[in-house]
């Protein structure tokens, strides 16, 4: 094959459902040797055995994000199953939106353990793999909230600037250095996951189910601009995708 995904090894963070999930499916489909983490993995299992079962190649690890341990390890896995790393999506997250006046304070620090830490530990996992093969590629999801300011979004959204600045950054440093790594960063619109689940805020749940209902689409659209992503020769790279609904303001 020569759309350039085939054969390459990708972990995906948050592979139990949603983005993560579709991305698995779309990759493996195309020949990709994925390798899913997430906490649930009764659900990893359950994917990786369909992937298997289509004819795919997939490993999977149980992976909390937040921990430095387990992201060297899901990056272990990968080089022990496949021999190598050559993209990481860092995707897992959380949005338990809710407004400042709320003191939710418990999910804002989990917020920015998941959303924030997370990306850091990965980037941290598979950087002397990427340095060591003078080739890789980082792929995180940002959300339009990293672009925009949102009521209810302040702590969320905040991760999610973080993850625009963090990204931008590694790819000037990655370019200025000549280390061969690319960066992209998505910012997905109403995407239809499980991400809604996270809200306890009776106000904001409803008023995020109201937007998604009317305006949410499959998350295989995500996947496929990740895989677009990953397809470009290795001497090109498109650092940001704002993609969601067509209809959404
Ligand atoms: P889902 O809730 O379906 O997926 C979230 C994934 O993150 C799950 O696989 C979950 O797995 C994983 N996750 C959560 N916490 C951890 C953790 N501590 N360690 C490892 N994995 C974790 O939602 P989406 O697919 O929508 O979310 C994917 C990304 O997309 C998130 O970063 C989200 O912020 C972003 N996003 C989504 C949008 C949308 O409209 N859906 C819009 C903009 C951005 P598990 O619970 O098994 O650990």
């Amino acid at each position: 094959m020569t759309d350039n995904i085939s054969g390459k090894v990708v972990i995906i963070t948050g592979a139990s459902s949603g983005i993560g999930e579709a991305t698995a499916k779309l990759l493996a489909a195309k020949g990709a040797k994925v390798v899913l983490g997430a906490r649930r993995t009764d659900k990893l299992e359950r994917i990786a055995q369909e992937i298997r079962e289509a004819g795919g190649e997939a490993v999977y690890k149980a992976l909390d994000v937040t921990s430095q341990a387990d992201n060297d390890a899901i990056v272990k896995l990968a080089k022990d199953s496949f021999g190598r790393l050559d993209v990481i999506f860092l995707n897992a997250g959380l949005m338990p939106s809710s407004p400042v006046s709320a003191l939710k304070t418990d999910e804002w620090n989990q917020m920015v353990d998941v959303n924030i830490k997370g990306v850091l530990n990965g980037v941290a996992a598979a950087m002397t793999t990427f340095l060591e093969q003078k080739s890789g590629h980082v792929i995180a999801t940002s959300s339009v909230a990293g672009l925009k300011a949102y009521p209810g979004a302040a702590v969320y959204g905040g991760t999610k600037w973080f993850v625009k600045n963090f990204m931008e950054v590694l790819r000037m440093e990655a370019a200025m250095e000549g280390s061969n790594i690319r960066t992209a960063t998505l910012y997905p619109a109403a995407i239809n996951t499980e991400l809604l689940s996270t809200i306890s805020d009776a106000g904001t749940a409803a008023g995020m189910k109201a937007l998604y209902d009317q305006f949410g689409i499959s998350p295989e659209r995500i996947a496929d601009v990740v895989a677009f992503a990953i397809s470009l020769p290795a001497d090109t790279t498109v650092n940001e995708f704002t993609v969601g609904p067509a209809n959404q303001p």
